[in-house]
């Protein structure tokens, strides 16, 4: 339990059912996060017990470890956007016109592309974890859940504490690195996907939140 709550996932991975531990072979394990701050919300686990313990920018100098990591967060990037598209695909607009164009009686030669739902997930660390071992957020846009319950949360995936995999390694300078980067969690609430700012107004942007959601889905 506590900030060590991740270590057991590591150790013991075959302990617990598909549903909480998704895959996992010598060198990672991905979960799913248990208070999921989006519709989607997974993290992926190095094991190597040399990282394990390490903040992740001091993890991620290691470039050959940093590809490594790389490589299976875009795995698991792949997996996500399979579960969105079997979630959603259905009612979203995209994907409708792909299947007209693929059972028309004509069809064009060319089919329109399905929409691609790897575009619609996020990929990164925080820049101050909460929990002690390494871990990869592999979240989708649309922080629609019922545990995105205060600033920081939204925050923390929604401003430079959130960090993406594939801005590592970070430039020595870079502003990200600095010890004041729990102030992005007090920043305004802006929405992610229209850009309105709702100042500190948590339940409003939740209630708006709600909304893009619906949009997002179906488009
Ligand atoms: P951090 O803020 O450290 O980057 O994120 C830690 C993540 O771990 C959070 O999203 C949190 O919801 C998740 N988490 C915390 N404790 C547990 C746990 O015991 N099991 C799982 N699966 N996720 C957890
Ligand atoms: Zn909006």
């Amino acid at each position: 339990g506590g900030r060590d709550g991740l270590g057991a996932y590591i150790s013991k991975p075959e302990t617990y059912p598909s549903s909480v531990v998704i895959c996992y072979n010598e060198d990672f394990v991905a979960i799913h996060d248990m208070f999921p701050k989006s519709s989607l919300h997974l993290l992926l686990l190095p094991r190597d017990p040399t990282k394990t313990r390490l903040h992740p920018f001091e993890a991620f100098e290691d470039v050959e470890f940093l590809a490594k990591v790389k490589t299976e967060v875009q795995k698991l990037r792949k997996l996500a956007a399979t579960e969105l598209r079997r979630k959603y695909a259905k009612g979203s607009a995209q994907e409708q016109a792909r299947l007209a164009a693929l059972t028309a009686d004509s069809p064009p030669d060319e089919l329109p592309l399905g929409r691609d739902w790897e575009q619609e997930i996020r990929c990164g660390v925080h820049a101050v974890p909460s929990m002690n071992h390494l871990h990869v957020h592999v979240i989708a846009v649309d922080r629609y859940s019922e545990r995105l319950k205060h600033r920081k949360h939204y925050n923390s995936f929604s401003t430079p504490f959130f960090v993406p995999i594939d801005d590592f390694p970070l430039a020595p300078g870079d502003p990200r690195r600095q010890p004041t980067q729990e102030g992005y969690l007090k920043w305004d609430l802006v929405c992610w996907r229209c850009g309105r700012n709702f100042g500190n107004r948590f339940a409003e942007l939740k209630l708006h939140l709600d909304e893009e959601f619906k949009e997002w889905k179906k488009l």
